[in-house]
Order: structure tokens, then C-alpha cells, then sequence
């Protein structure tokens, strides 16, 4: 493989000065309670000291749970939902590996203290209200914690396991009782309980606002509703969406909505599915490509259907760009935020598009005459290894510079088969792209 520079460029990413604050807010937080132990945290012996540093860690987490999948247009534009269910994801797992230390601890603290055996000083414990409160939240957090192990949660149905994920809630406020029940570090001046509770309150509602009070303000307002489906092949619709003053909904071009039809399916069935057009402030538009039970019933969507929406959400837009030029990357239905970004970006573009065959190739009219109006150069790969790059697979180092020779000074926006956006990612990697330039979006969340 042929190995190359990457050209620096002058901008700097939002995605980075994100990820810079979100974990400086960390870092401040957790020095703040690593002073708050040293100060205060000193139990009745070392082992429920230790349960103590555990129990503020866990905390802390928690809070950090919250904000990662509050839906903050500031946090999700920069990160994009992607990313940050992921970190909320590994985050998770760390905070049920704390409670799990703090919890073992607090028993063997106990049993030391009054000279019994942990399982008998589990069972004086269940019996005191305070922790009580805290081994169901600590058993609440484990189930979540082992159903969403890969194995286990594949074998779920989404919303099976998003109604079990949704118990968490359950589990925090059980949490906080258990929290102003007991005797913790968290008490032991003003300011500390001041600092945490403020912290605590300001998470809250930044959740209810993002997840509940948004969403309903903008459908009362908007007032979505289907007005138009179009075939557009075989198992594939876009559906048109119109509204009140759709202009002041504040979409882009790539992001996506969490889509409900509650005339049409279970109101509890919210799917993500990508603008498929750039916003034009009189209708939005998703292509939906059948292949499970929502999706194929969204083909036959009567006109006129209500359609409760939530977003505009994620962060696979033009607001990213760090360089000049683009290279937009298609494969399979992955193509429909690709097919809006070509209608919003400015400067030199260059599609790649791969699907196993022409006809396969859903909205590639709109893609041609986009590209031929802006000047963009278009490249549909078909086959096996892609027609207009026989020597080399399409998306391997050397495939990607024959078709784009000089991607390394571009942005590269990925979208399609997991498969497929790894394999450009890598490859982007290997030609030596810095990451600010390198954008994907995965239909799927961790
Ligand atoms: C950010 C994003 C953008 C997407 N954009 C498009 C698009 O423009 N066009 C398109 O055809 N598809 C898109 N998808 C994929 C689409 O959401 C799924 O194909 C669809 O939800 C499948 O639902 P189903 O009930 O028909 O199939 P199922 O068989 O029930 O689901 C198939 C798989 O889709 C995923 N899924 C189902 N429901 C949800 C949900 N509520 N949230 C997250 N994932 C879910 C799960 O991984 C599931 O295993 C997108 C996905 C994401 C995450």
C-alpha cells in the first residue's frame, strides 16, 4: 500500500471541542469528589471507606449517564447520538461494576463491624429502609446491565429491551432516596450537598426538557402529517412529511428523527430514519427500506396519517466540515442523508455510491441530476468489486485514491452497511486522514 501525508487543515472540529468539554467537565467533577473523600469520606472501618469512594463514584457516574442521553442539541450536533449512546453504553457497564463494589463492600464493612457472617449482615440490612432502597436499585441496574451484554440484548426485540432500559429511571430515583437516607459524604458541608444536588437537579431536567418537553412542544406545534408516498424500488418508499411552519424546525441536512405513525403502528414503535432530502422549510422527506415489521408496514402509510416526530437529531452534517472538499460515501439505503448532504454542501464533492446493481440503487436519478446541476462527480459501484475501479476493491486504501486522488485533503462522510463503514474507516485511517475529517453514521445504536 501506498503510504501518504495528510494535508493539515485550518479548521478545527466541533465533534473535538465537544469531546474537549465534555471531559474536562468530568475531569473537574471528579477531582471535586476525590477531594470531597479525602476530606470526608472516612468510614467506620477502612473496607466501608472503600464502599464510600465507591458510592461517590457511582454517583457521579450516574449523573454523567443522564446528561450522555439527555438529547442537549448542543452535545448531540457536536458528538451526534451515535457516540454518545456508545460512551453511554461502555459508561454503564463502569457504573454497574461501581455499584457492585460499593455494594459487596458496604456488607463486608458491616460484618466486620458486627462480627457476623455477609450474608447474614445482608439480610439485617434489607430489613433498614435506607439500603433496602439501594440493593433494588443496585439489582434494577444489574438486570439492565446483563440484558444489554451483545448476546443477550440481539435476542430482544428494540422495544422490549428499550421499555427494560427505561426501568433505569426506576432505579434512580430509588437511588437518590437511598443517597438522602443514609449518612453520606455528600452531607458533610452545604456546599457539597448544595453542589450535588444542583448538579443532580440540572441533569433532571435537562432530560425531561430534551426528552419529553421538546418533543411534545414541537409536534403540538408542527403538527406532522403524511402527504405524499412514493415507490421508489423494490421494498423502498420515501414519505413526504408536511407541518406548520416547517421553516422553524432546525434541521440539516444529514441528521435524522425518531419517527412514530400512531394511526398506522403501535405508538410505542419510534424508529430512526434519516432525511433523506435537505430541508426546504415547506416539507421533510424520509426513504424508508422495508426489512422488519415497522419499516414494511411504512410502505402502504395512508396519506393524511399523523406522525409524532423527535429530533432533528445527530451530528453527520455539513456543520463538521473541516476542509474544502468532500467525499460523500453511499452503500445500500445508507445513501438517503449522502443524497441530502449533496444538496447542502458547498465546494468540490465527489460521490461514491455502492449497491449491487443499478436497479438497486435507490433515489440514483435525484443523486445524477443533483451531481450534474452542482458539478459534483458521481461514481456508482456496482458488482462484486465495483466497475470504475477493476484492479483494486473500491474501499481499500489504494481503490479510494484511485477514485478520489486527492481525498486526503477532503472530509469524508460515510454512510452504509456496518461492514462497508468500517472498512472505509480503516482505510481512511490508513491513508493517514486525521479523524476530524472523517464522518460515518451507523443505522444503529450501541
Ligand atoms: C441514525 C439512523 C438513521 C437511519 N436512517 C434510515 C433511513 O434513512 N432509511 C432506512 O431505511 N433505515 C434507516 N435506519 C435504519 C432503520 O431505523 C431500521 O431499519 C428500522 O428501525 C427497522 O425497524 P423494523 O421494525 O422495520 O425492523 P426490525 O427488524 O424490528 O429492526 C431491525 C433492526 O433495526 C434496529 N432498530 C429497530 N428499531 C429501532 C429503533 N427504534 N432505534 C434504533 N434502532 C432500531 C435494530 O437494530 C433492529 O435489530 C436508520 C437507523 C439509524 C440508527
Amino acid at each position: 500500500m501506498t503510504t501518504h501525508r495528510a494535508v493539515a487543515t485550518g479548521r478545527s472540529s466541533p465533534r473535538a471541542l465537544a469531546a474537549s468539554l465534555l471531559t474536562a467537565a468530568a475531569g473537574v467533577n471528579i477531582m471535586l469528589i476525590e477531594i470531597m473523600f479525602v476530606q470526608y469520606g472516612a468510614g467506620k472501618n477502612l473496607i466501608l471507606t472503600m464502599s464510600k469512594f465507591f458510592a461517590l463514584h457511582a454517583g457521579l457516574f450516574t449523573i454523567f449517564q443522564l446528561l450522555l442521553v439527555a438529547r442537549l442539541p448542543w452535545l448531540d450536533r457536536r458528538l451526534g447520538m451515535d457516540r454518545l449512546t456508545s460512551w453511554h453504553r461502555w459508561l454503564g457497564f463502569l457504573l454497574v461494576w461501581t455499584v457492585a463494589l460499593h455494594a459487596t463492600l458496604a456488607v463486608l464493612g458491616y460484618a466486620e463491624l458486627a462480627g457476623s457472617t455477609p450474608s447474614q449482615t445482608f439480610i439485617s440490612l434489607a430489613g433498614v429502609p435506607a439500603s433496602l432502597l439501594g440493593i433494588c436499585a443496585g439489582t434494577l441496574f444489574a438486570v439492565v446491565a446483563v440484558l444489554s451484554v451483545r448476546p443477550l440484548r440481539r435476542r430482544l426485540r428494540y422495544e422490549v429491551w428499550h421499555l427494560v432500559h427505561l426501568t433505569l429511571y426506576a432505579a434512580l430515583l430509588l437511588g437518590i432516596a437511598h443517597q438522602l437516607l443514609e449518612t453520606t459524604t455528600l452531607r458533610a458541608t452545604t456546599w457539597y450537598f448544595a453542589y450535588w444536588y444542583s448538579m443532580l437537579i440540572i441533569v433532571v431536567l435537562a432530560l425531561l426538557v430534551g426528552r419529553v418537553i421538546m418533543p411534545i412542544w414541537r409536534n403540538a406545534y408542527h403538527r406532522f402529517r403524511v402527504a405524499a408516498v412514493v415507490p421508489e424500488g423494490p421494498g423502498v418508499v420515501s414519505i413526504y412529511i408536511r407541518g406548520h411552519r416547517l421553516d422553524r424546525l432546525p434541521a440539516q441536512a444529514g441528521q435524522f428523527m425518531v419517527w412514530r405513525f400512531p394511526d398506522h403502528n403501535p405508538w410505542w414503535q419510534g424508529n430512526p430514519f434519516s432525511l433523506s432530502a435537505a430541508p426546504n422549510g415547506r416539507s421533510l422527506r424520509l426513504t424508508v427500506k422495508a426489512v422488519g415489521d415497522v419499516s414494511r408496514r411504512l410502505q402502504h402509510v395512508p396519506l393524511g396519517t399523523r406522525v409524532f416526530a423527535e429530533g432533528p437529531y445527530g451530528a453527520f452534517t455539513g456543520r463538521q466540515k473541516t476542509a474544502s472538499g468532500t467525499v460523500l460515501i453511499a452503500g445500500g439505503v445508507g445513501v438517503t442523508p449522502i443524497r441530502a448532504l449533496l444538496e447542502e454542501l458547498t465546494g468540490p464533492v465527489t460521490v461514491l455510491y455502492r449497491a449491487r446493481s443499478t436497479s438497486d440503487a435507490v433515489l440514483l436519478p435525484e443523486l445524477r441530476s443533483l451531481a450534474q446541476d452542482r458539478g459534483a462527480v458521481l461514481h456508482l459501484l456496482t458488482g462484486r468489486s465495483g466497475t470504475d475501479a477493476p484492479n483494486h476493491p473500491p474501499f481499500s486504501p489504494d481503490g479510494l485514491l484511485v477514485l478520489v486522488p486527492d481525498i486526503i485533503e477532503r472530509d469524508v462522510f460515510v454512510c452504509g452497511p456496518p461492514a462497508m463503514t468500517e472498512a472505509v474507516v480503516r482505510s481512511l485511517h490508513d491513508l493517514g486522514l486525521p479523524r476530524r475529517q472523517v464522518h460515518a453514521e451507523r443505522f444503529g445504536f450501541a
